[in-house]
């Protein structure tokens, strides 16, 4: 499905089936010369076959087009090397793109996972049903790396890149000043909440994240199109609901936690989750490696606080809380 948004600017709808996330959000601008892609659904047939409908239908000429990549994740990133040409630049976090590097491998996560509770027996099929391990770019393309102020221009947009740290390390939002469009990636979701995971304790992304929310409140906008669903929202109220939830799950971890020790996965069993299963061991071994991610963000976060120790003197990574 295409919307025209404004002028010389459109959304193609991009499904992503058995994703809570429902859809995705890909941006096209329609330039003179060039033409612009901001993300591109996951690496398989039905996300590619809702992107060629909906750039038919918009006369967009690959060979002419350009692509940008909010970050890393695959729903953004996984059909870009099926779509870009040998004249496509392809803009890309410098930060994010090192997950592509070849020296990169998932083993260093499923460690740690395996430190914070996650039972070792299903770290396996955890990594098999992950999208970013089925759907990402068939082979890695090269990249126009781009840093936080830098600017690309498309049919009249001037899009001003924003370093937004916190849903990745290496998340970039695009500021059109002019126009007062801010295009948000997955920093800020108007019907659902991002996801905030840490799967290392040398990064605090829950830190990082409300920080990146700081950075964009007072940007003047009238328009935000995020990465998925709705555009319907105000970017400041949407900011306040964002950092409040936050803290209202941070609380929800110092709770669960009680007075006993516990490790990230007993924590996110016992957190409450939006989704449609009874118990915690209904949940699909996805869906428990990204709660896990999430509990994690929040017990990093909690540590950076004061409000929590972290117990590392043995197999498995234990949190007591401190209490005044
Ligand atoms: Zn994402």
């Amino acid at each position: 499905m295409v919307n025209e948004i404004r002028k010389r600017l459109y959304r193609i709808i991009v499904p992503l089936p058995n994703s809570p996330l429902k859809d995705l959000n890909s941006y096209v601008i329609k330039g003179e010369d060039r033409n612009l892609i901001i993300d591109t659904g996951f690496n398989r047939s039905v996300c590619y076959e809702a992107m060629q409908k909906g750039l038919v239908e918009l006369g967009i000429d690959l060979n002419k087009t350009d692509f940008m990549l909010t970050h890393m994740h695959a729903d953004h990133t996984g059909l870009v090397s099926r779509l870009a040409s040998e004249t496509s630049r392809i803009f890309f976090s410098r930060i994010d793109s090192q997950v592509f590097d070849e020296d990169n491998s998932w083993q260093p996560l499923i460690d740690f996972a395996e430190i914070n509770g996650f039972p070792a027996d299903e770290l396996q099929k955890a990594l098999n049903s992950h999208p970013g391990f089925k759907y990402s770019p068939e082979k890695v393309p090269k990249f126009h790396l781009i840093d936080d102020g830098d600017v690309i221009e498309c049919g009249g947009y001037r899009l001003q890149c924003v370093a937004t740290p916190g849903h990745t390390q290496g998340h970039i939002c695009l500021y059109e000043k002019d126009k007062k469009i801010f295009f948000s990636g997955d920093h800020v979701l108007f019907d659902i909440t991002p996801h905030i995971e840490s799967w290392a304790y040398t990064t605090n992304s829950l830190a990082d994240y409300m920080a990146s929310l700081d950075k964009v409140y007072n940007l003047p906008v009238d328009l935000v199109l995020p990465g998925h669903r709705n555009f319907l929202g105000n970017l400041k109220g949407r900011i306040d609901e964002l950092k409040a939830h936050h803290r209202e799950r941070a609380d929800e971890v110092m709770e669960v936690l009680g007075s006993e020790p516990l490790n990230a996965y007993e924590i996110a069993a016992g957190m409450t989750w939006d989704i449609d299963c009874e118990t915690w061991e209904d949940f699909p071994i996805a869906q428990k490696w990204f709660a896990t991610g999430e509990a994690i963000a929040h017990l990093r976060y909690l540590e950076g606080e004061g409000r929590i120790t972290r117990n590392t003197k043995q197999k498995i990574i234990t949190f007591r809380a401190i209490r005044n």
